[in-house]
């Protein structure tokens, strides 16, 4: 009989580690297990009245290096070509991006020029913050928070205005409790290896290999910033469904798995409630601290280490205005914690994919909502309501970007813990857990946002490793 592979949670990692086993030559029994009744996990698409599309979770996905070529491969794979919404290299949504600061928006300098010229939030072109750091020495620590390695590195205004900023646009987090090593391996990487990070990232890290297609090949001829998908990016895990369950997949829905023990010839049982499911190996997609409640006693030192990896909530407010006009043309912007605690950016959905806006075209943005406002407000007991949200979000939307009218459509989400948090020595974290399962020989592979990335394109691409260690062959680019 061939082994059964069973993958836990039916978000975009776990849709993928599963793709990726089910393409395999002779592929194992998979089974994928979900415990809400929809697939997809924080890929969420509501469509309006009107047939705008609002994405209550991700909204763009980035074709950059070798793990976006390899999304876009997949999207070809799927047959989705003719569904993506490319946002071009010289549309202003890939061009344009602020920071909101002092009650005004700035946009960020590009280019050559942009850095040489004064900069205004900066009170100085970021040129001098670039010499700064091409003569700074190398950095001694295994690890070090983003906000202490960029202010070491470029200065202090770059690290409380930029890379606070990015850190809350990211992973709605404290750059000052954020791991610099786990938040942005390609920095710390560069400093390691160049002494510079300006060096390190124009030497390069070496190109790996990477996938070709026609898509790949035209989404870097038009120098696409990012992509999504016409009916919204849900279309991607609906598709990765139709998929799965053409090879053979089991794709179970709602039914959260409720416990895991060991057999004694060393195989799992997944334990679903009112029945259970064998298994020669599982890929965990869940999300570690639910991995940690899951796990059998024998294995206790992994939950421990998993359990400290944290996450934070967000509250996403859509909003939908008729006959209004955004004061700038962009991405969106962000807004650092000293501007404002509660609002982390908004983002200017219509910009960037006007395809979405319905008919007749309503002014699309959403509003992210969180930092220690949010965090505050839910360790105190807080009655967190829509109302709440909606307030705030339309408060930002009037103060930030002049949206003073009331919205015509408002749709308000709190995602409770969505977003994990890689704090300083999340490393060591991954370390223990890695050795552990070596170690103890556990059938047992971790894939997700809580481990090496929160992009889409990273979720994707750890659900790809865990699909080949457990083929044990190794992938190809
Ligand atoms: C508001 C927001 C905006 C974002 N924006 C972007 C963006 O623009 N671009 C980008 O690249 N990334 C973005 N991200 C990040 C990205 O969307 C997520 O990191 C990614 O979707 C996480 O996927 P995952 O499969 O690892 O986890 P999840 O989506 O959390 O999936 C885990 C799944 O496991 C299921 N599950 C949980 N417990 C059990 C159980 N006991 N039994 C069975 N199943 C269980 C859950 O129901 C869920 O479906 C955003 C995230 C959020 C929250």
């Amino acid at each position: 009989m061939g082994r059964t592979v069973v993958v836990l949670g039916g978000g975009i990692s776990g849709l993928a580690a599963s793709y990726h086993l089910s393409r395999a030559p002779c592929p194992p029994k998979v089974v994928l297990v979900e415990g809400s009744e929809r697939l997809g996990g924080w890929i969420r698409s509501v469509r309006g009245p009107d047939g705008a599309i609002f994405e209550l979770g991700p909204r763009g996905i980035r074709p950059a290096g070798a793990l976006g070529a390899r999304t876009l491969l997949m999207i070809s794979e799927l047959g989705l070509d003719s569904e993506v919404l490319p946002v071009r290299g010289d549309h202003p949504a890939a061009q344009n991006r602020f920071l909101y600061v002092g009650g005004a928006l700035h946009a960020l300098p590009t280019g050559l020029r942009g850095l040489l010229r004064p900069s205004p939030p900066f009170s100085k072109p970021l040129f001098w913050a670039g010499l700064r750091e091409l003569i700074t020495p190398r950095g001694k620590d295994p690890d070090e928070t983003v906000h202490s390695f960029t202010q070491r590195r470029l200065g202090p205004e770059v690290a409380s205005l930029a890379m606070d900023s990015l850190c809350r646009g990211v992973f709605a987090g404290n750059s000052r409790e954020l791991s610099i090593r786990s938040c942005f391996p390609s920095l710390f990487q560069a400093e390691q290896t160049h002494r510079s990070v300006l060096l390190g990232l124009l030497l390069g890290a070496g190109r790996s290999p990477q996938p070709d297609s026609a898509l790949i090949r035209q989404a870097r001829a038009e120098r696409w910033s990012q992509w999504s998908l016409r009916g919204g990016l849900e279309t991607l895990p609906q598709a990765l469904n139709t998929h799965l369950t053409s090879r053979g997949v089991s794709v179970l829905r709602g039914r959260p798995v409720c416990g895991l023990s060991l057999q004694a010839e060393g195989r799992w049982k997944v334990s679903l409630g009112d029945s259970s499911l064998d298994a020669d190996h599982i890929i965990s997609a869940v999300p570690a601290s639910v991995l940690s409640q899951l796990l059998p006693v024998e294995a206790a030192p992994l939950a421990r280490a998993l359990s400290t990896i944290t996450a934070v909530s967000v509250a996403v407010v859509n909003l939908q205005y008729r006959g209004a006009r955004l004061p700038v043309q962009g991405f969106g912007h962000l807004v650092p914690s000293s501007e404002d605690p509660s609002t982390l950016g908004i983002v200017y959905d219509s910009v960037a994919f006007p395809e979405q806006d319905g008919s007749p075209p309503g002014l699309r943005v959403t509003v992210m909502l969180g930092g220690s406002w949010l965090q505050t407000l839910e360790a105190r007991g807080c009655v967190l309501s829509r109302e709440l949200f909606q307030q705030q979000a339309q408060e930002a939307a009037a103060t930030q970007l002049g949206l003073k009218e009331p919205p015509s459509h408002c749709l308000v989400h709190l995602h409770k813990n969505c977003i994990p948090q890689y704090t300083l020595g999340h490393w060591q974290k991954l370390e223990s857990a890695t050795q552990f399962l070596a170690a103890q020989r556990l059938p047992l592979t971790l894939a997700g946002a809580s481990y090496e990335g929160v992009a889409v394109n990273d979720c994707i691409e750890s659900g790809r490793q865990a699909a080949f260690r457990v083929l044990g062959t190794e992938p190809n680019s």
